[in-house]
This record gives structure tokens, sequence and C-alpha cells, in this order.
């Protein structure tokens, strides 16, 4: 008594723990495949700033294209200025010169005026009682009307050259002026093309950041992929170790007919579908038909067609969420596209009890219970078996 207790405990506790085991293959499955998601969004954001950036670079170069271009321009600018200046400077002391040269020619003027005057001055009788002194005085009056005129040509011809000196200055003021204010421009604008780069680069190396974290992102889910594919391999490798034995086949004992199992019907739905060879209307080509369909509504309960033990229940690819059972005598009965499952692997059941839910899961077109009886894993037709 107590060792078959002992017996039923560690069975069941052995189901539980292939159970548990399946379970926890189906969570590390989801989380691959999420992680495989989040990867290929991370590699699409990836592939997005490396275009962003190759823009960036080349908005980079031109923007300092434009500061060197700019910056050439002011320099040119500042270089002329400083000439300009020169000119500016030597053309001012030429101004002043002739305007020292004019005041020099005055004070020589005035100077002889006055003399002349001085000469007038004297008395008139004196010339005329001095012999030869009026020739004198006509002679010294004719000398100084030739020396005043010549100071009268010289001080033209220096008045005329302070004039064109004065237009020359004025002028080369002029160009200063211009000059000064494209410096300021020029310089205005080295600004704002510096900030232009400044702007850019900062820009640019905003998205390298983002990009470095991406990448680093990138690689943290490659090696969690892997480390799910490892974790994956070795529970599937555990779940085939311990797969739960079959109950074991009576001998037919020979000259005795073979017992004829009676299966209950799974669900309460007309029959869509046969056994048999049919044109798959997924997409049109002939396959053979495992078992048979019922059409039913979503959420219609699926009932155990006989008693055993489940030995999966999980998805099966397009079969969608499945159920197979194993009865005795080497049949199993297969229950596919349901949207809920009722029943965990090992666990056994009684004939009519409720283990799954109709649905649509898996390749399907719409809610039906695919229902197959296998016979020491092949497939029969359901239709020989079901009680009516
Ligand atoms: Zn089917």
């Amino acid at each position: 008594m107590l060792l078959l207790l002992l017996l039923v405990w560690a069975g069941s506790s052995r189901a539980d723990e292939y159970a548990a085991k399946q379970r926890e293959l189906a969570e590390i499955k989801e989380a691959q495949s999420r992680a495989q998601a989040l990867l290929a969004d991370l590699a699409k954001t990836e592939s997005a700033i490396m275009a962003e950036l190759r823009e960036l670079d080349q908005e980079l170069a031109r923007a300092k294209q434009e500061l060197a271009r700019v910056e050439q321009a002011r320099q040119r600018t500042s270089a002329s200025l400083a000439e300009i200046e020169k000119e500016v400077k030597t053309a001012t002391q030429r101004y002043e010169e002739s305007q020292a040269k004019l005041a020099e020619i005055m004070v020589g003027y005035n100077r002889r005026l006055r003399q002349l005057y001085m000469s007038s001055g004297t008395d008139l009788l004196d010339l005329l009682l001095v012999p030869g002194a009026v020739d004198d005085w006509v002679m010294r009056l004719r000398l100084f009307s030739a020396l005043l005129e010549q100071d009268v040509e010289l001080y033209q011809r220096v008045s005329a050259q302070k004039a064109a000196t004065e237009a020359e200055r004025a002028r080369l003021n002029r160009e200063r002026t211009r000059l000064q204010q494209e410096r300021t421009r020029l310089t205005q604008l080295e600004r704002q093309a510096q900030q232009q780069v400044d702007q850019v680069a900062k820009r640019r190396a905003e998205r390298d950041q983002k990009l470095q974290e991406i990448l680093k992102e990138k690689s943290g889910q490659e090696q969690a992929i892997k480390e799910l594919a490892a974790n994956s391999q070795r529970i599937q490798a555990w779940l085939e170790a311990n797969k739960p034995p079959p109950p074991p086949t009576p001998k037919p004992t020979p000259g005795t007919a073979e017992p004829r199992v009676k299966f209950a019907r799974p669900v309460a739905a007309p029959i869509t579908a046969n056994f048999g060879w049919r044109l798959d209307p997924l997409d049109n080509v002939n396959r053979f038909h495992e078992g048979v369909d019922f059409g039913a509504p979503e959420g219609t309960p699926i009932k155990a067609a006989g008693e055993g033990r489940v030995v999966l229940a999980g998805w099966v690819g397009g079969y969608g969420y499945t159920i197979i059972i194993e009865h005795a005598n080497g049949y199993s009965t297969l229950y596919a596209h349901a949207s809920r499952l009722l029943a965990e692997v090992g666990q056994w059941v009684n004939t009519g009890q409720i283990i799954a839910e109709v649905g649509n899961s898996g390749v399907s077109t719409a809610p039906h219970l695919h229902f197959e009886v296998r016979r020491g894993g092949q497939p029969v037709n359901p239709l020989e078996y079901l009680s009516e």
C-alpha cells in the first residue's frame, strides 16, 4: 500500500515536473520571439541613425566649407583695410605737407609785402632827392613784383595739390568706411557659420552617442537570444529524455478478436470535413486529411473522447493549441486549433471530461475542432471509432 502510494506520488510529481518544464519551454520560446522582434527594431533604428549620421557628415562638411570661405573673405578684407589705412596715412601726410608749404608761402609773401610797403613808406622826397633813388626803387618794385608773382603761382600750384590730396584722402576714407562695414558684416557671417558648424557637430555627436547606445543594447539582446537558445535546447533535451512512457499495449491473444475500441464524440457539432484525401481549402493542394473537422463556435467545450493520460498540451505548429491523450491498447486521440487548453501534461482524464475549448489557433480559417484518432501512431478514420 505504502509502496503504491509512493509510486503514485512519484509518478504525479514527475508529471508535474514535466508539465512545468513544458511551460518553461513555452515561456522561453515567447521570450525568444520577443527578443528577436526587439533586435529587428534595434537594427532598423541603427540603420536609420547611420543614414542620419551620413547626412549630418555632409551637412558638417558644407558648414565647414562655408566657414572657411567667409573666414578667407574676412581676412582678405582685413588685409585691404590695412592697405587703405596706410594709404590714408600717406595721403594725410601729403595733405599736411601741402598745408605747411602753403603756410610757408604765405609767410614769405607777407614778409615781401611788408617789405614793399615799408619801402613805399619811405619819404617820396628822399627818393626824388637822392640821385638814382627812383630808379633803384622802381627796380626794387619790379623785383618784388616778380617775387610776389612767383609766390602767387607757387601758392596756386600748392593749393591745387592740396585740393587733389584732400579729394584723394576723402576717397580713401570712404573706401575705408566701406571696408570696415564689409569686415563687420563678414565677422558676423563668420560667427554665424561657426555657430552652424558647432550646432551640426553637436547634433552629430548626439546621434553618434545614440548609435553607441543602440549597438550596446543590440549586443545585449544578441547575448540574451544566445542564452535563451541554450536554455531552450537544454529543456528540450530534458523533455526528450523524460517523455512519459506510453501505456503498455496488451498483446492480442492469438485466436481472440481484438476488442473493438469506441470513442465518444469530442464536441456536440456537425462534421465539416472527413478523413481522407481532400483539396486543402487553404492552398488548393490535394492532401491527406488525418482526422475529421467539427465546425463549432469558438469557446465550445472539447471533451476527452476516452479516458487516458494527457501526453501533450501546448502549441504544435500549424495545429495551434493542441492536446494529445494516450489511451489503452496503443490508441491516442488528438484535438487541434483550440482557443484554450484546460488539461495539463501527465493529467489523467475521464471520458467526457472537458479538456479544451474550440478555437481558430494555428493554420485554420474558421473556429473548428480537428480531431484525430491514432493507432500505434498511425491516423485511422475516427468515424469508425466514434459511438453514435
Ligand atoms: Zn482537420
